[in-house]
């Protein structure tokens, strides 16, 4: 392919809390980049995830769930993903096919009207539901929004991902790519170890600890041999805390040796990882704590 008829340019994911976004944006990018878990607004941030093809590049934004907010860190949250409705060059709204249509739906689709972009739908985990379902849904968005294209997905087993990467292609600006061929996100290592140790927090923890927990990286230290992390692990109440260490220690170290082997086979090195649990009670309406775990 002639290097002028290259594409390359901004695509961000966005749609209620749960409906697969991050799995689709570690799909496209190849590897683990954004926290997934079965629990609802496991992405905090905005994550770029970098997909380069022989077609050119499409650099996708992924973003927290749009849902009404109840604390001060979920407003900065919803106002990250409806922040990334502008300056894009295509918008992907995702939605779950196995869930019903509702409120939350509705509230999505009048965050869209005011984007300029032109916007594809997602229809994702169509592996979950018998095809005759789909008709129905697909009439339904017809009729709600001028999509340019609608396309059922599933964003776990693969299906669909092909055809929708085509069609955000033929959305994009001719031009060259942004980043390198082997870039596959704008986050710093950093940032990565922390997002894969919470997301060892939201799979093994359950009611409101997940909400409740932060992941701060107190030292990070590349030695030739050997990348030295120590976290901690921030949760807003003292039996919270013995939770996520657990009995005689269990938990934390199910965690720490879990994201350890992951960040070792993502980052290609071996790791030292220390975890601490530390409470800061109600770090979540704390202005100076948001901050510096990069909220806002
Ligand atoms: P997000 O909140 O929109 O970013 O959603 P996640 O990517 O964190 O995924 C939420 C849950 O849905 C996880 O348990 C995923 O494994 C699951 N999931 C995502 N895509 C699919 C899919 O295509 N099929 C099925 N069956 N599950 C999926
Ligand atoms: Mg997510």
């Amino acid at each position: 392919m002639k290097k002028s008829t290259m594409r390359s340019g901004f695509v961000s994911i966005v749609g209620r809390p749960n409906v697969g976004k991050s799995t689709l944006l570690n799909t496209y990018a190849g590897e683990k980049i954004a926290a997934v878990s079965p629990k609802p607004q496991t992405t905090r941030n905005r994550i770029l995830g970098i997909r380069t093809s022989r077609a050119g590049q499409i650099v996708f934004v992924d973003t927290p769930g749009i849902h009404k907010p109840f604390t001060k860190m979920h407003k900065l949250m919803v106002n990250t993903a409806l922040s990334a409705l502008q300056g894009m060059d295509a918008i992907l709204l995702m939605v779950d096919c196995a869930q019903e249509f509702g409120s939350g739906d509705q509230f999505v689709l009048e965050a869209l009207k005011p984007a300029e972009a032109p916007c594809i739908l997602a229809i994702n985990k169509v592996d979950l539901i018998k095809k005759n379902r789909l008709l129905p849904l697909i009439e339904l968005y017809e009729k709600a929004f001028e999509f340019s294209a609608i396309i059922p997905i599933s964003a776990l087993k693969g299906d669909g991902l092909d055809i929708l990467e085509n069609e955000l292609f033929a959305l994009l600006p001719e031009g060259e790519p942004l980043f390198a061929d082997d870039v596959l996100t704008d986050q710093p290592e950093r940032s990565l170890a922390a997002e894969i140790i919470r997301e060892k927090v939201f799979i093994y923890t359950h009611k409101e600890i997940p909400y409740s927990s932060a992941v701060m990286i107190d030292a990070f230290d590349e030695n030739p041999k050997r990348l030295d992390i120590t976290a901690t692990i921030l949760v807003e109440r003292p039996t919270q805390k013995g939770i996520v260490i657990g009995k005689s220690g269990k938990m934390l170290k199910k965690i720490g040796t879990e994201a350890r082997e992951e960040l070792e086979r993502i980052l290609n090195t071996r790791i030292y990882l220390e975890l601490w649990v530390k409470v800061k009670e109600r770090w979540r309406e704390n202005d100076r704590v948001l901050r510096d775990l990069g909220f806002g």
